[in-house]
């Protein structure tokens, strides 16, 4: 925490629950006493767009104006990529292709010009972006680390498509969900501890849940209760039985790495 670095890990469609019962690495570090978690309340629509672009300007859908996954527009409002790039602060992502459309102003995507992007203009200064929902896991994580080894960033976004891809293939209550969120957990346990030791803290969280039927979008516990991580960080200031809100990871980032927390990120910070 000594250089106010951050890597977050935004494990798509994890509902929380799940994450309790299967990201046994997490939980561990919970266990001994090395990680917070809590429940967050995610914004709605609980669909992709929206609320990566809830996560990361600790707005709610109804006022970034992302309203829906087909709402393809740029980012208008302050963010955790765009006040630590404008502090000089390194970011980096390895994400979705949408991320490049919300941050780097790459609309309408194009792989050619758009996946691999090193440029100190862009918002996402080292970005490594995908269109496949399908691509493995541990491919995302391997981005990441290469990313971290060589570019050493400051805010690092690590975004797997697999748990949600797997959800609305199989259903949120599958044997195939939980077996994706395992595999995950196995990805965490191998990269988490080297970048504590490289002085990261590391946030696990997601965008939203799943339901049995592999289904998300509305309003019930299923789609909108979400995990919230705080490895290698000060303890985290929310009751433990209270459920947080979602809106609360931006400020909780941005306070994280010692930087200003924008007005619009109205909702308290987590530490
Ligand atoms: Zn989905």
């Amino acid at each position: 925490m000594t250089e106010g670095k951050i890597v977050l890990v935004l494990l798509d469609g994890l509902r929380d629950d799940t994450a309790r019962l299967h990201l046994g690495f997490m939980e561990g570090l919970v266990a001994a006493g090395q990680a917070g978690r809590r429940t967050l309340r995610c914004g709605l629509p609980s669909v992709s767009r929206s609320l990566y672009h809830t996560i990361h300007t600790g707005l709610a859908p109804a006022e970034h104006g992302i309203t829906g996954n087909t709402v393809v527009a740029p980012s208008r409002h302050p963010s955790v990529f765009s006040e630590a790039a404008a502090a000089g602060r390194v970011t980096a992502a390895a994400a979705f292709a949408w991320f490049a459309e919300l941050y780097n102003g790459a609309i309408p995507y194009d792989p050619a010009d758009h996946r691999e992007v090193d440029d100190g203009d862009r918002a996402i200064r080292h970005g490594r972006f995908y269109l496949d929902c399908d691509i493995p896991d541990g491919e995302v994580f391997h981005q990441a680390e290469m990313l971290v080894r060589r570019r050493a960033p400051d805010y690092l976004l690590v975004h797997p498509m697999g748990i949600d891809h797997t959800g609305h293939a199989h259903g949120g209550e599958s044997r195939q969900y939980r077996d994706r969120v395992g595999g995950c957990d196995e990805l965490l346990s191998h990269h988490v501890p080297g970048w504590l030791d490289r002085g990261y803290a590391v946030i696990v969280t997601s965008d939203h849940g799943m339901d049995a039927e592999g289904r998300h979008g509305g309003d019930y516990p299923a789609v909108t209760r979400v995990p919230f991580y705080l490895a290698g960080g000060p303890p985290l200031v929310v009751p433990p039985d209270v459920e947080a809100d979602q809106r609360a990871v931006a400020p909780t980032v941005l306070r994280l790495m010692g930087l200003p927390v924008p007005e619009t990120m109205r909702v308290p910070p987590l530490v």
